[in-house]
């Protein structure tokens, strides 16, 4: 029997007063949820599953490809006891306050019980229209939904906290998209991802009812995330909402050195893509450094202002989780910790990044101290500092890679095999440039002293370099979804192919790890990709 059944505990709707208004039409919602029905689609086709989802949720393969999960996870039918529900928050979209935004076309089914007691809500993207859909449809097409299907996957194999994505398929039915809003709309084809996380809660969650000051949802808001995602904090108090709010700082730091670590420009860090639970969420115009350039943003809605730039991203944060400071300030009522905690992310944010850097390099950051930081992290946090030699290199080395175009991803591979005769040293490096000319003596000079200062700061440690190699190797990957993959995956794709977006699925399950079988996959972005729609441009439409 593949008869697929779970059991539900559906404590986001138990908890919260729903939407009384039954009739799906956008309307502004002052309650938690609505109740909202899938749009039943046409033909749908599974073309894409996560087998290592699908088990954390107690999926086999053949449940997997029966015709029940299908046609469950396309939105045409439901289980017994799922009500499906999406979620009403609000959010700052570009330094502004957009008010009510909402689930426009994230609907969920249900939230499961899990192995060992955990909890994971099942949510549809792109499954029709809901109250908060505003003037769009409701629906996503295939191009956004193969990338969110392989980045999430992506980031989670890459470590990295991040919702996950248990299927993708065709709904069978077109969906018009303006891909640059340049008067091109076209017919695409429709597609679901069903998205899998422990919460899908955001910030702009709690800055709606903040900002219809509705102190008693705010209250029961902040409360239930307490008690369902951070119950080690305790039972909700002042003390304990302050400790919530320094423990949302740093899972929110280490997040953001996360990608900063790989190469991940979300480009789309409004409050309401921030999740309270510290995962990357909402993949639309994100996009991967392939020459390193800390000015980068994949998002053409952001090319003026380029608020979300690669480098950016840590002040970003900051500013996000200041919004949620200030929306969440009626529960504590005294400015200073919160302020202290936003303080303290600064200094967490320049500790994590030089440790990231140490490691990405190789190096054993020469001051020691066991000293804990002010409150009880819950995520691991930094118990090294960097000397002032050892953050000149870091600095020094973010000009180099910015002042030719070099590719982060392979110049991190290569480093981790710098040979011994300095001699080698540039012919090694050269394949990570993208661009022979640019390759002037100045700059042969500069690069052999910074490698030169590098070297001697690694093998002043006691590891040997076997063991240095391994442990860059294991920061650094080798694997990313360079986003023209993606873009050729996705080209593909509509074409009824699904063979490359299998295989970097599958390549991406173990970024870290050579395979030479998929060796094209580390290459450098060829110069036909560069500044191709979709490879390096995109825009929100999705
Ligand atoms: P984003 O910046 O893509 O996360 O989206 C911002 C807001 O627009 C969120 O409330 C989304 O649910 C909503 N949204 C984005 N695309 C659509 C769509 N096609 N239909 C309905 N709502 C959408
Ligand atoms: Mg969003």
């Amino acid at each position: 029997m593949s008869d697929i059944t779970f059991t539900l505990d559906n404590q986001f709707t138990a908890t919260f007063v729903a939407d009384e208004e039954a009739t799906n039409y956008p309307r502004q919602v002052m309650c938690a949820y609505s109740f909202v029905q899938p749009k039943t689609t046409t033909m749908p086709k599974l073309i894409a599953s996560s087998e290592s989802v699908a088990k954390q949720i107690g999926l086999n393969e053949e449940q997997v490809n029966s015709a029940e999960f299908l046609q469950l996870f396309s939105g045409n039918s439901l289980l017994a006891n799922m009500k499906p529900f999406a979620m009403c928050y609000g959010g700052h979209q570009f330094g502004h306050w957009a008010g009510q935004l909402g689930d426009g076309r994230a609907i969920n089914l249900a939230e499961i019980v899990t192995q060992n007691n955990g909890h994971k809500t099942l949510q549809l993207k792109g499954a029709g229209p809901t109250p908060y859909s505003r003037t769009a449809d409701g629906f996503a097409v295939l191009r956004s939904s193969v990338r969110e299907f392989l980045c999430s996957e992506a980031m989670f194999h890459l470590g990295i906290a991040t919702t996950r994505a248990l299927s993708l398929s065709l709904t069978g039915d077109k969906v018009v998209r303006d891909m640059f809003y340049d008067g091109h709309a076209k017919a695409e084809q429709g597609a679901v991802v069903c998205r899998v996380s422990s919460s899908f809660i955001r910030f702009g969650s709690f800055q709606l009812p903040a900002s219809r000051q509705d102190l008693s949802l705010l209250t029961q808001l902040v409360d239930y995330v307490i008690g369902r995602d951070f119950a080690h904090l305790g039972a909700p108090s002042p003390e304990v909402y302050l400790a919530w709010f320094n423990e949302v700082c740093d899972r929110t730091c280490k997040l953001v050195v996360d990608w900063m670590r790989v190469g991940f420009v979300h480009g789309v860090m409004n409050t309401d893509n921030m999740s309270i639970i510290g995962e990357t969420i909402d993949y639309g115009p994100y996009g991967w450094i392939d020459n390193f350039d800390l000015n980068w943003t994949p998002n053409t809605t952001d090319a003026n202002g380029k608020r979300y730039r690669f480098g950016d991203q840590g002040e970003i944060a900051q500013w996000n989780l200041f919004q949620l400071a200030n929306a969440i300030f009626p529960l504590i009522n005294d400015a200073e910790p919160l302020q202290k905690a936003l303080n303290k992310f600064s200094q967490n944010y320049q500790q994590q990044w030089q440790n990231m850097m140490a490691a990405k390099l190789g190096i054993e950051l020469s001051a020691k101290t066991s000293a804990k930081l002010p409150t009880e992290p819950s995520t691991e946090l930094t118990t090294a500092l960097a000397s002032e030699a050892e953050i000149k290199l870091f600095v020094d080395l973010e000009d180099i890679l910015m002042s030719v175009e070099t590719d982060m991803t392979i110049f991190y591979r290569r480093l981790a095999d710098l040979p011994d005769d300095k001699s080698l040293w540039l012919s090694h490096l050269n394949v990570c440039f993208y661009d022979e000319n640019e390759i002037s003596v100045t700059y042969q000079d500069t690069l052999s002293s910074w490698l030169e200062r590098y070297s001697k700061l690694r093998d002043s440690g006691n590891k040997s370099r076997g063991e240095i190699s391994k442990k860059m190797n294991a920061t650094n990957p080798k694997y990313v979804l360079r986003n023209y993959l993606a873009q050729q995956a996705i080209e593909l794709a509509e074409q009824e192919d699904y063979s490359l977006l299998h295989q970097l699925q599958q390549v991406l399950t173990k970024p870290y790890d050579e395979q030479p079988e998929f060796e094209r996959f580390a290459e450098k972005r060829p110069a036909w990709a560069k500044h191709k729609a979709g490879c390096s441009m995109l825009s929100c439409s999705s």
